[in-house]
């Protein structure tokens, strides 16, 4: 199956099973805004534990805060979003569709990888078991031709991008010849900066009102409360604080699904640390956001880090942590270096001094910051993506199936009885009572069990279990694996133990 129908197989899976829904469906829903359903907003709070536990839990120099979305407007001032958070964008004139051009030229390059590719694929078809990928890369004409036309076009493109050259960037466009997906044509407008922030006002609408700003990020409710935190806490530099909130982005091309969102959701830590330190630190966090992902199970190879060549305003150093999705190697986090450019921004506009007093060397200085900032509604798109299979059956059935990390599933454990009398609806009510203190319990007892347990995969829950007419006998109960679909006999009371061991946040958290 192509990718793309893959895709679209997923973001239907995700509606009807109660994952995630268009906002105001009813009303045909809203651009680039989403709502999570019942399963939906399981996984995203599971998803949000996982990381702050990650952070908060297993950092004694890590600590959470929890501020608000409305902040005094000279905050993005001072940290630049003002004039700086900017897109370029471009019309196609015949479509009357709006780009982003960066993204345009990005796809473009991602054009000529894809065409690398199929020659290796050709290659590997021609020479069978004779093909070295590494030699045909580095000596095929048509492979070489086209690596040496994607970077030539990469570094036109950096360059344009960092001196934010709007003619060039136009001019690359049309040089590339790049066509409107819509229209065909090239009929391009100028390439024009819009920014991203969304405004509105607090106070009466009559005089004194004054206009704010959605925040566009959760960092900056960091930085302001940088000196509240370090000073009630007694933190000693290196420390962090931890955030998860809401952030919103008048994104210019709504597309992907959850992945490009206008109100998103953001787990951001921002690590202060002594100057001269921050590349150590700025390695370190790297390598340990990376086993975060890694402890998921989802493969090494899905994942990638991809350095930035042109860095933000306030960044000495930034990389991506890319996953593997449907439609191509996608940012999922950014782990940034920010230098003291937010601090001491903040200490120039607010007039505060915002410093760190060293009490090993009696010195007073603005710490360096390393940031790492994941989208929630991103990984959770990634989650979904990889854990989506339709899997092939003996005897050509097909089930629908999520492999959802066990610690991250909505629903933990099934208890199904057999069939709706003889008292297994009231023994497997028992077991439920005392199990859903525990974990997420679902107790269903409509259709036949077949039919239960293919809902259940399809929501992705690890465990059912299954009360027959032994269990009235015996104690015992079929406990059914989502992955492997094995079936064994357990008893009721050793459930708990075997079900909490392979479910429970500890024990994905012991993995990182
Ligand atoms: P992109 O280049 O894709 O626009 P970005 O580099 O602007 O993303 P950051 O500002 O670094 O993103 O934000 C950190 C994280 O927040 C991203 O890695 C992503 O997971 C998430 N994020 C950013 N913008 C959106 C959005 N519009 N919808 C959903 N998640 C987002």
């Amino acid at each position: 199956m192509a990718q793309e129908d893959v895709f679209k197989k997923i973001v239907s899976h995700c509606k009807e099973y109660g994952f995630v829904f268009p906002s105001s469906d009813i009303y045909d829903g809203l651009g680039a805004v989403y709502d999570y359903g019942q399963n939906g907003v399981e996984l995203k709070n599971n998803i949000k534990q996982y990381w702050w536990k990650s952070m908060v839990l297993l950092h004694d120099n890590i600590v959470g805060i929890d501020a608000a979305v409305f902040m005094h407007p000279t905050v993005w001032k001072a940290s630049g979003h003002v004039d700086a958070f900017n897109d370029p964008l471009i019309d196609n004139r015949d479509s009357k569709k709006r780009y982003r051009a960066d993204v345009l030229i990005e796809d473009q390059i991602g054009k000529y990888e894809e065409k690398i590719d199929k020659e290796v694929v050709k290659g590997r078809k021609r020479f069978k078991e004779a093909f070295d990928e590494a030699q045909f890369l580095a000596t095929n004409g048509r492979v070489l031709e086209l690596k040496e036309k994607r970077d030539a076009l990469h570094a036109r493109y950096a360059k344009a991008m960092k001196a934010m050259d709007l003619n060039e960037l136009r001019q690359i466009i049309l040089d590339e010849e790049i066509v409107c997906p819509i229209s065909g044509t090239r009929n391009w407008t100028e390439v024009r900066q819009f920014n991203l922030m969304f405004k509105t006002e607090v106070g009466s609408t009559a005089d004194g009102a004054s206009t704010i700003y959605l925040r566009p990020e959760t960092a900056q409710g960091i930085f302001v409360n940088y000196l509240n935190v370090q000073k009630t806490g007694r933190m000693k530099l290196p420390f962090g604080i931890a955030q998860i909130g809401k952030a919103f982005r008048n994104e210019i091309v709504a597309r992907q699904f959850i992945f490009r969102m206008r109100e998103f959701e953001q787990m951001e830590m921002q690590f202060f640390v002594k100057p001269g330190t921050e590349m150590e630190w700025f390695r370190q966090w790297k390598q340990t956001r990376m086993a975060w992902h890694l402890a998921l199970g989802f493969g090494a190879e899905n994942y990638r880090f991809h350095d930035h060549e042109k860095l933000a305003h306030y960044a000495n150093a930034a990389t991506d942590i890319e996953f593997h999705m449907p439609f191509g190697f996608k940012e999922v986090e950014g782990i940034h270096s920010r230098t003291d450019f937010d601090l001491k921004q903040h200490a120039k506009y607010s007039g505060k001094k915002i410093e760190y007093f060293d009490p090993e060397n009696n010195q007073s200085y603005t710490p360096y910051v390393i940031e790492t900032s994941i989208g929630v509604d991103r990984m959770f798109l990634s989650i979904m993506c990889h854990s989506y299979e339709e899997e092939q059956l003996e005897g050509g059935d097909v089930r629908t199936v999520l492999h959802l990390p066990a610690a991250l599933a909505p629903v933990k454990l099934a208890v199904l009885p057999l069939v709706k009398k003889d008292g297994l609806p009231e023994k497997a009510q028992e077991i439920m009572q005392d199990l859903k203190f525990h974990f997420n319990c679902k107790y269903e007892e409509k259709d036949t069990i077949g039919k239960r347990y293919r809902r259940q995969d399809a929501i992705g829950t690890p465990y059912c279990i299954t009360v027959d007419h032994d269990t009235l006998q015996d104690n015992t109960v079929t406990l059914r694996d989502r992955d492997t679909m094995e079936q064994h006999r357990v008893n009721i009371s050793d459930l708990r133990s075997i079900i909490e061991d392979k479910v429970s946040l500890t024990s994905l958290l012991k993995k990182i």
